[in-house]
């Protein structure tokens, strides 16, 4: 063992001075990942530098074979859980991770549904051929052209969010000579980030219907919209209840807190109307690492965990038992895709006497990945192109764009003597990355290349070109 460096006194607490600093820390380099025998980091056996060569740079790259097995093991490892208590489920991938036809495709190959949340999302999911009726229609404040459109292909749920809108799909669906399929969502009071979940008896927030009374002795708003959907049966067939508790979730106390909330609703239900409502979805907010930093449950422990939670739920309830649904998007796509950068100008600055900060900048930055503006979320990076034997300096890793905000990564150890033309893969960047990109000073967008688990590689969205740019511009 060498002797560590000492760590850099801006670097926090939890970034350690890498041993190996060529080593891909299994944590975020899920098993797509390896280092060839020049060094490069290959992605399914491809080495990032072909993947460059042939696609440029900046690139989102995807493995297909980490996103089907993600998407598969998912399903699995619930269906594995709480099959066995009789409760059969659906696990819907929450396409507003990560979704071009593709994804999508390969999401229903796995046995997934595919959640949408807008007209777009949903056109994009019919484009890929996906069955209406494995398509569920989410959002706060959806148009009567989307709730129109979702209802002339047949989705399989719409998950109404408000009052108005119970009214809305109800005449849409009376002029069509349809009944809509609708669950309500709900507020349960419960928010789960992390290995955290704070349950409250009020909620704040635009989405869902809360199942606490306004006044003590009232009907809660959720109630009042199973109301409102039992006096419109004859246009809306009403599935059942949802929730979504929150994102980066990696306990499952949370669910378990918000389905006893839910289920119990779903037994008000059944005593005032004599209706069991068939159905229960759990939402999504499943974890992925993205740095050294979190350390989430394996998928099979979270619903490993969830079965004796939902078992003490059920047992204490004569209905039927309902069936289940799960929504993880970030859960599938994160892990599954990353972002190779070229590097450009190298620069150090001195932040105090004696205190130095190394900045790397890449031929990309906050169009590509918003989430450190708008999350301030860590993400990390390797030297991909090769491995240097230099020292390890604490970097930060930086965009192209106008703002000193634009990080890519706030701390990561890379070798000392990383200049510009290397190439840097930052992994865990499948999820809300493309799905939140912009054209930001103009930048173009990169493409999301595929890599096939035969090694093919292509891409599933091109790059933009510079005449994408102009053509919305009319020149008027
Ligand atoms: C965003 C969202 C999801 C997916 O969240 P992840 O954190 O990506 O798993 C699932 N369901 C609903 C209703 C959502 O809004």
């Amino acid at each position: 063992m060498t002797e560590l460096a000492p760590a850099h006194p801006l670097a926090p607490a939890w970034l350690q001075v890498p041993a190996d600093p060529a080593a891909l820390d299994p944590v975020v380099f899920t098993s797509q990942y390896a280092r060839d025998d020049t060094g490069c980091v290959t992605v399914d056996s491809v080495p990032v530098t072909e993947i460059a060569a042939r696609h440029g740079s900046p690139s989102y790259v995807v493995s297909e074979r980490t996103f089907r097995d993600r998407a598969r093991g998912f399903r699995e490892a619930f269906e594995a859980a709480l099959n066995p208590l009789g409760v059969e489920l659906e696990v819907y991938y929450a396409s507003k991770a990560l979704l071009n036809t593709a994804v999508a495709r390969w999401a229903t190959e796995e046995g997934l549904n595919i959640d949408t949340a807008s007209g777009g999302e949903l056109a994009v999911a019919l484009a890929a051929g996906v069955a209406p009726g494995r398509i569920a229609l989410h959002g706060n404040n959806k148009s009567a052209e989307e709730l129109d459109r979702a209802l002339e292909v047949g989705v399989g749920r719409i998950v109404v969010d408000s009052l108005a809108e119970i009214e809305l799909v109800a005449r849409l669906a009376r002029e069509r000579g349809t009944r809509a399929p609708v669950m309500i969502r709900v507020t349960p009071g419960v928010h789960a980030s992390t290995h955290e979940f704070i349950a409250t008896a009020h909620e704040d927030q635009k989405f869902g219907l809360s199942l606490n009374p306004v006044q003590e002795g009232e009907d809660s708003p959720a109630l009042v919209a199973v109301a409102a959907c039992v006096d419109a049966s004859d246009a809306l067939d009403l599935r059942g209840l949802h929730c979504h508790i929150g994102s980066q979730i990696f306990a499952a106390e949370g669910f378990g807190q918000a389905a006893e909330r839910v289920f119990a609703l779903r037994e008000t239900v059944a005593e005032r109307w004599d209706v069991t409502l068939p159905e229960i979805d759990l939402g999504g907010g499943h974890g992925v690492a993205y740095t050294a930093a979190d350390s989430p449950r394996e998928v099979a422990a979270i619903a490993t965990d969830l079965a004796p939670l939902l078992t003490s739920v059920l047992e204490s309830s004569d209905l039927p038992t309902p069936h289940l649904s799960f929504e993880p998007g970030r859960f599938i796509a994160g892990p599954s895709g990353c972002t190779v950068y070229t590097v450009g100008t190298v620069k150090t600055v001195t932040v105090s006497p004696g205190v130095q900060r190394r900045y790397v900048s890449v031929d990309g930055g906050m169009s590509d990945n918003a989430r450190p503006v708008l999350y301030d979320a860590d993400y990390t990076a390797v030297l991909a192109n090769r491995v240097s034997e230099e020292t390890p300096v604490l970097s930060r890793v930086v965009g192209k764009h106008c703002e000193s905000g634009d990080i890519v990564v706030k701390d990561v150890y890379l070798p000392g003597d990383v200049t510009a033309g290397d190439l840097l893969v930052v992994p865990v960047t499948g999820a809300y990355c493309w799905s939140l990109s912009s054209n930001y000073n103009w930048l173009p967008r990169p493409g999301i290349v595929a890599v096939a688990p035969d090694g093919d590689t292509r891409e599933i969205v091109r790059r933009e070109s510079v005449s994408d740019l102009l053509a919305r511009d009319t020149g008027v």
